[in-house]
């Protein structure tokens, strides 16, 4: 039997576990779901803080899922942070603001392909030296409604994509309808990075990276294909590429 690629996916932490009460893991099915359909075979690891872990967890998988979830603690991007802004600032997670930078920094060192979404797409910003918007309605009044929590599983914006990205080239489309369920969102891009999708009113929507040639799949994304995959191919797609990227053989587009 086909060994299917391991993928290291990144849950939220949840304050009250159903057992004990203890600091647990919680994430939606929705995405082992997409790794399943996509081949793939989900690995669900705590946030752990200790180094050499997170260095075997990165060598022993295939590729790494940084998922959704808690607001990035905004000390890890902006220093004196006024505090009308402050306030808008959802829970944060401490050990998983620990974690999440230091599996990027091992998937760098091992050239592992890497998939963020949402939160994942906006840490994966953050851990190479790019900024967030806070609060999208705060800082760009004059921007769409991005918090769609209404409609988490239907397109409810569209978002123009470079043709010559990764993104491009397995939708193949140049725009793409889109769910959107985000207050904040990448507010000055990375130095590695690029931006291959925005959506109409400016707010970057999808990022890879500028080098991409030289290293494996890297996709950040703002929308949650995880939600769309079942109910449109082209989000499917995403998932497919990423774990085919997570197997032995690397196929480039
Ligand atoms: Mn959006």
């Amino acid at each position: 039997m086909k060994r299917r690629p391991l993928i290291l996916v990144t849950p939220s932490t949840d304050d009250g576990g159903t057992e004990f009460d203890d600091q647990s893991i919680s994430l939606s099915n929705r995405y082992s779901d997409a790794i399943i359909a996509a081949g793939g075979l989900p690995l669900i690891f705590p946030a752990t803080t200790t180094k050499p872990i997170m260095a075997e967890a990165v060598r022993r998988c295939d590729g790494v899922l940084m998922t959704g979830g808690d607001d990035i603690d905004p000390k890890l991007y902006a220093k004196n942070l006024p505090e009308k802004l402050a306030k808008k600032v959802g829970p944060i997670a401490p050990a998983r603001d620990i974690w999440e930078p230091g599996l990027i920094a091992e998937i760098f060192s091992r050239n592992k392909p890497l998939f963020g979404i949402c939160r994942g797409h906006q840490m994966l910003n953050v851990a190479l030296g790019g900024t967030l918007l806070v609060d999208i309605p705060s800082q760009r009044p004059e921007s769409l409604n991005h918090g769609r929590m209404d409609k988490k599983a239907e397109p409810v914006h569209e978002v123009t994509i470079d043709p010559g990205s990764l993104l491009g080239k397995l939708t193949k489309r140049k725009t793409l309808g889109v769910n959107s369920t985000h207050h904040q969102a990448i507010d000055k891009l990375a130095p590695s990075l690029r931006m291959v999708a925005t959506a109409t009113d400016g707010i970057i929507e999808a990022v890879e990276l500028k080098n991409a040639a030289r290293r494996p799949f890297l996709l950040g994304v703002q929308f949650h294909p995880e939600r769309l995959f079942d109910s449109n191919g082209v989000f499917l797609r995403l998932f497919k590429q990423f774990v085919q990227a997570c197997g032995p053989r690397r196929r480039s587009l």
